[in-house]
């Protein structure tokens, strides 16, 4: 089910788009809107599907969203009339080079030249795509369409990723990573420009100081969701200007920033990080104290976190959600240990009730097979990677929290 209905909003002129699944609108920042309490769920509740939508709340703008009427949806769990949207978001696009020859191969299957990563990322194309709010991780810049590119340590990948981002259905991805500036000035600028044409939002890294300082606030189903992105850390490259990243995970910079999202309207406020020990699953001490500062304030209503290129678990702190890691989304499937291989997409169903949202949370286990050809696939409960998905479910609740498979957006298709 795509029934998505995202209109995205930026707090400056913006052009609309062509494109028939997303409206684009341009609004001032809007007035102060109240916050409802933390929120409160229960561990066992269940999660809704991604494809279900409820009543869309005023606009509260009066710009009219593109066919982005009120939906009742047919399968939705959710009660009638009660507000409810779907995040996904996924890990690390670690484009190493046998993922930029599959790219090129299956770009050359086509008679054409080039490089097309559709077919390699297509199978979680339903469980994006039946998200309302699509949030993707780019940790590497981006190079020119006709390269060179490189690995690690100094990355400069295909901008063709961006091509399948907004093919996958991601609205907004962040770009804060500590290889951020591996290309200094430039690659910030072609990553973002490669966002700007595909018509993704982005968080995290800025060509401009005023760029940076704007909040990335998007509209889902009329409700004001701002996306934000940090790192801890550039791997020791100084950034070009002091916006170019948001580096260093200072929790009062971060909560400021929360509080000018809420203020410019944001009902929900999702933080993407970049943070953490790579290769470890367990989060470090810094990782869980700085969730639960975070998540104390009622400006964070969900955190997600990359960068260890493994999976990590989700906790429930304050009523609310963090996904320490959700792995890769995509990297070699033939080097390095097999759990790089293994990844998640974290879902979670929002609701507003009468005492503000409430978050249910739940996962797609994904696994990058070797092929040939290399392909991501997304693991449902039928799924022949049986041991993948335990390897996976083990990690997302190793802090003891009862986080469901999520059910299949499209079973035909979820392997
Ligand atoms: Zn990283």
């Amino acid at each position: 089910m795509n029934t998505r209905r995202v209109r995205i909003m930026t707090m400056t002129a913006f052009s609309p788009r062509s494109r028939t699944r997303r409206a684009v609108l341009a609004t001032a920042a809007g007035a102060v809107l109240a916050m409802p309490a933390a929120c409160e769920l229960t561990d066992a509740q269940a999660p809704e599907d991604g494809g279900a939508a409820a009543a869309r709340p005023p606009d509260g703008n009066g710009a009219a969203g593109g066919g982005a009427g009120a939906e009742h949806g047919s399968g939705a769990r959710g009660r009638p009339g009660v507000p409810m949207l779907t995040v996904a978001a996924t890990g690390d696009f670690l484009l190493h080079d046998v993922l930029v020859q599959q790219a090129a191969e299956d770009r050359r299957s086509q008679g054409r030249r080039g490089y097309d990563l559709m077919p390699m990322l297509a199978g979680i194309k339903p469980v994006i795509g039946a998200a309302d709010l699509g949030i993707c991780h780019v940790e590497t810049p981006l190079g020119r369409r006709e390269g060179p590119f490189s690995g690690y340590p100094a990355f400069n990948s295909p901008p063709q990723i961006v091509d399948a981002v907004a093919g996958l259905g991601y609205d907004t991805c962040s770009t804060a990573s500590n290889h951020t500036v591996d290309q200094g000035e430039p690659g910030v600028r072609r990553t973002l420009a490669a966002l700007d044409a595909a018509g993704v939002r982005h968080a995290g890294s800025a060509r401009t100081a005023e760029e940076a300082r704007r909040i990335n606030l998007l509209d889902v189903k009329g409700v004001k969701v701002a996306h934000l992105s940090y790192t801890q850390d550039t791997n020791g490259i100084p950034p070009p200007a002091p916006w170019s990243v948001n580096a260093g995970l200072s929790a009062p910079r971060i909560l400021a920033d929360a509080a000018r999202a809420k203020a410019a309207g944001a009902r929900l406020v999702v933080l993407s990080l970049h943070w953490g020990e790579e290769y470890r699953h367990e989060p470090t001490a810094a990782q869980r104290a700085l969730a639960r500062t975070l998540l104390a304030s009622e400006d964070v209503d969900l955190i997600v976190g990359c960068h260890v290129h493994v999976v990590q678990p989700f906790e429930r702190i304050n009523g609310k959600w963090v996904a320490y890691g959700m792995g890769n989304q995509v990297a070699n499937p033939s080097a390095n240990d097999a759990a790089t291989h293994e990844g998640v997409i974290a879902r979670f169903t929002f609701t507003r009730g009468p005492s503000g949202w409430t978050a249910a949370p739940a996962f797609t286990p994904t696994v990058v097979v070797p092929g040939p050809p290399i392909r991501l696939h997304a693991l449902g409960p039928g799924s022949d990677h049986q041991a993948a998905i335990a390897r996976t479910s083990g990690y997302v609740r190793s802090l003891g929290a009862n986080v469901p498979l999520a059910p299949d957006a499209n079973p035909s298709t979820v392997r």
